[in-house]
């Protein structure tokens, strides 16, 4: 910033600007002179560039300013743009009228506005959360990112460092907080999918790598607050305030204190950026990581569940795919649920039966669907009631949905879920909350408070009575004026108005001596006499007056029957919550049946059968072109290795069986002829290695990150998805981690595990190990042409068809050609005869009798045997092998 010792820029409103953007260091303010908002210095530069605004600058020469100004009435859009790409905006306006100021015109901050805080309709997607996380290391050392490779973390948190995890929709009110490891810290924050980041200041997460780390994840923005804001005690007694408890004893929180510390920080920060009440963050809800299917950074960007991997956008995704809700909450909900599946059987049962009984009666659903329809955000405007920020059409459309919930209740009373019937309750305690709006909220209310004619006619006396000054105003003075005919004897006299003298009676001088002494003198013409009375003269100010002060009458009425609206939050928000539960569940019944998706029978035991499953996204695009395949995936076949050419389908039937074990275990039915889902405790996929160049990881290296993090925390009961693994590096490398990645899972894990691969060498273990099983895609030659069937079969693939694969890429005929030549040379172990590089041929040979010889093959089993892991159940299934094999 320049000098203020500067003469030119040392005017009082500049030196009021300093003063308020010292205050707020990290935001760019927004600084209100008349019918603009300014920004200023470096401000100014960014404004201009991040929204394409002119710069300017305020004086000229050396101490020249940058400014750049935005219409006010264009702030939302502009604000929008802004917090988009990350930024935090203070607003600061005049708060006092310039007309009426003496010397400087008062201004003040009147609101923060973060990205992680919105509460405008505008600047919020409707189908679309916006959380506030904050993240608290109480030990403050490095929290590794997702798949961090000797992390420490288990499925089951075990004993590895805790940190604590809040988090908070000012939007909504819904406040939650967790315990997690830390290794899994960056993987719970983007299941949480926050648009802001809270942590300590100076702490090991305000680090440029976290920050990254953040960026290229979750595309959050990152805020420091200061330690202090973190303090345990402290933390508590914010607490306590905030939900006016003596003790918070009763929340069940022992042993919680990290997370209490991150739940602290978020209400600290909010008071500070809000200056308002949050009496709509009614509780603190605990989430046990426990009980629910953990999905991991790579698992839900592999499966595309909420971003595509290519494009980043929401079409194309899971989510985008299974999204039939109407409503905006039912929409927000369901992205929960994907992100945070079931786990617990008689939950996932219950939502299974909410579903078929709302598919079983379609008129019913559709009449539901229809409601939902009409349906307005009424979690967000609850918010908005608490935080004094609603507008009247809101609650126009809260009145409308509040009016439906009685019929909706009608509609659900009967079942027999008690996921859906639970509305006619609320319906009926809510009753009240709708007929207050009615009486108070004119239909045709505008948009703004300020425009007027926003209470109802009849809610208020004195209201109705200001209207009719100003409406009825021409009758009153005719009556007036015949009144004053009558009394004085003067056909002639008129009442009339002008804009010097406002209201007068007019009488002709002819009339002179009949005019009465309490008319008042006021104006002189020609050939008449201008006067006024007591009366007139209180008409004309109350006219004057009336609007204005309608207007002020307005604001306080609509202001109590808002505080009296507040009353009624928790009824709305555990209204919103239902309906959007219902919502979600009325989506996926109409899936069902729409797309004749069909319950799966959910078990214990882990074992998957799927009979004709199908991709859900592909099939939309496909539609009956999709190949519908089989899995079947328990102790006797844990590791299912798919080999086949590229473009077979490997990848789409290994995702499926994934996305089709998630969607299970959020109680949605799935595209499948008929399934039996034993319930996972956590779904690992990886799939092709991502472009992490950005941040420092070669191919290779992300591959082995994501690798080992499965390695290390999967279990039994987890689901194991490779797609690929080990082409990072050379063949010999690449396949022989492949490989020992492969016993990994089935020997020691013993998880179900699908692993799609480019090695046919792996399809040996089969032959090794009980429990994997081969599996590839069928091929139909024809014509020197390869139709790909799309269907999975048994056994291992024959030939991969690389050649084939690189002619449909159109690769040069004459490599093609070449290619073709060499590769029956290379079958037939005719490296040496070839005129290939000498690295390529001694890869090849190595590779070939790596694998050839079963004797070897058998010594280097024994070799790499880890003895003091072994059962010896497995051992002598180990022997019987090496015995076959020999
Ligand atoms: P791979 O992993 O074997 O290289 P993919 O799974 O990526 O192959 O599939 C390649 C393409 O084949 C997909 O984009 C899709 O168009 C088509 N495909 C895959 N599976 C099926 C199926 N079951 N039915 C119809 N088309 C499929």
């Amino acid at each position: 910033m320049n000098s203020p010792a500067d003469n030119q820029l040392d005017t009082p409103a500049m030196r009021q600007y300093r003063s308020f953007k010292e205050q707020h260091p990290g935001y760019v303010l927004f600084f209100r002179m008349g019918d603009f908002y300014e920004t200023f210095y470096e401000d100014a530069k960014l404004v201009s560039r991040v929204l394409g605004l002119a710069l300017t600058s305020r004086s000229k020469g050396a101490s020249a300013v940058p400014l750049a100004g935005l219409p006010y009435h264009a702030l939302d859009g502009y604000l929008a743009r802004l917090i988009q790409a990350g930024h935090r905006v203070a607003i600061c306006e005049q708060v006092e009228d310039p007309a009426q100021a003496k010397g400087l015109v008062k201004r003040d901050v009147v609101r923060l506005i973060t990205p992680g805080t919105l509460t405008e309709d505008n600047l919020l997607d409707r189908r679309e959360g916006n959380f506030l996380a904050c993240l608290f290391d109480p030990s403050n050392s490095a929290v590794a990112g997702p798949g961090a490779p000797g992390a420490g973390g288990t499925a089951s948190g075990g004993n590895a460092r805790q940190v604590g995890i809040a988090w908070a929709e000012l939007s909504t009110g819904s406040f939650q907080t967790m315990l997690a490891p830390a290794a899994n810290a960056v993987d719970e924050l983007v299941r949480i999918h926050p648009a802001e980041v809270l942590v300590s200041d100076g702490s090991a997460l305000d680090s440029p790598a976290f920050r990254q780390s953040l960026r290229s994840c979750l595309g959050a923005t990152l805020t420091t607050r200061p330690p202090w804001a973190f303090d345990a005690k402290a933390a508590l007694d914010l607490l306590k305030d905030h939900f006016k408890t003596a003790t918070l004893e009763g929340f069940g929180f022992d042993g919680y204190e990290p997370s209490l510390s991150a739940a602290a920080a978020i209400v600290d920060y909010l008071r500070e950026t809000q200056k308002n009440a949050l009496d709509h963050l009614v509780a603190l809800r605990k989430f046990d990581r426990g009980n629910c299917l953990l999905l991991d950074a790579n698992t839900i960007r592999s499966l595309e569940i909420l971003r595509t991997l290519r494009t980043g956008q929401r079409a194309g995704t899971l989510l985008a795919c299974v999204d039939a809700t109407q409503t905006g909450m039912g929409a927000r909900l369901l992205e929960r649920w994907l992100t945070f599946p079931l786990r617990s059987y008689s939950d996932i049962l219950a939502r299974q039966d909410a579903v078929e009984e709302l598919a079983a009666d379609p008129a019913r659903l559709s009449a539901l669907r229809e409601h939902l329809a009409n349906f307005s955000q009424i979690d967000r405007i609850a918010a908005n009631i608490a935080l004094c920020r609603v507008k009247p059409r809101e609650l126009l459309g809260l009145k409308e949905s509040l009016a439906r919930l009685p019929q909706m209740a009608k509609l659900t009373e009967s079942c027999h879920s008690g996921l859906l019937s639970g509305l006619s309750g609320l319906a009926g305690k809510l009753a009240p909350t709708c007929e207050l709006i009615a009486r108070a909220i004119h239909p045709d209310a505008p948009p703004l408070l300020r425009e007027g004619g926003v209470m109802a006619d009849g809610f208020d006396g004195e209201l109705d009575r200001l209207r009719r000054v100003g409406s009825d105003g021409q009758s009153w003075l005719a009556q007036y004026q015949a009144q004053q005919v009558a009394r004085t004897g003067i056909a002639s006299l008129k009442v009339g108005y002008n804009k010097v003298f406002g209201y007068y009676l007019e009488v002709t001088h002819t009339h002179a001596q009949k005019v009465p002494p309490d008319f008042v003198r006021k104006q002189t013409l020609k050939n008449a006499e201008r006067y006024i009375t007591d009366e007139l003269r209180r008409y004309e100010s109350e006219v004057l007056t009336a609007q204005d002060r309608s207007l002020a009458l307005e604001a306080h009425l609509f202001e109590s029957v808002r505080a009296e609206l507040a009353q009624a939050v928790p009824l709305l928000q555990a209204a919103a919550a239902a309906v959007a539960a219902l919502d979600v569940l009325a989506g996926f019944a109409h899936l069902a049946n729409a797309r004749r998706w069909r319950r799966p029978s959910i078990t214990q035991e882990p074992l998957l059968h799927i009979v004709a499953g199908r991709h859900p996204v592909l099939e939309e695009a496909l539609g009956q072109k999709f190949v519908p395949n089989d899995v079947h995936c328990d102790a006797d076949n844990r590791l299912l290795i798919i080999t086949g050419p590229n473009m077979a389908g490997k990848s789409t039937y290994i995702r499926q069986t994934a996305l089709l074990v998630l969607l299970a275990q959020t109680g949605s039915f799935i595209p499948a002829e008929s399934a039996t889902i034993g319930l996972a405790d956590r779904i690992f996929a990886r799939v092709g290695a991502a472009d992490e160049l950005a941040a420092g990881l070669s191919t290779f290296m992300v591959e082995m990150l994501e690798a080992a993090n499965i390695l290390n925390n999967a279990t039994a009961r987890s689901l194991v998805v490779l797609d690929e693994l080990g082409r990072g590096t050379s063949t010999y490398d690449g396949l022989a981690l492949a490989w020992a990645v492969s016993e990994h899972l089935a020997l020691r894990l013993r998880c179900r595990s699908l692993f799609a691969t480019h090695y046919h060498e792996l399809t040996e273990l089969e032959e090794l190990i009980d429990g994997v099983a081969n599996l590839n895609v069928a091929v139909r030659e024809w014509a020197d042409e390869v139709i790909f069937l799309h269907k999975i079969v048994g056994g291992s693939a024959d030939r991969s068809y690389g050649v084939h694969v690189a002619r449909l890429a159109g690769l040069p005929r004459d490599v093609l050609e070449r290619a073709r030549q060499i590769l029956p040379k290379l079958q037939a172990h005719l490296a040496e005869g070839l005129d290939v590089p000498a690295l390529a041929k001694k890869a090849a040979t190595a590779q070939m009798n790596l694998f050839a010889d079963p004797a070897s093959r058998v010594a280097r089993a024994i070799k790499d045997l880890d003895l003091d892991n072994l059962t010896p159940l497995a051992a002598l299934d180990l022997l019987r092998k090496f015995k076959t094999q020999l």
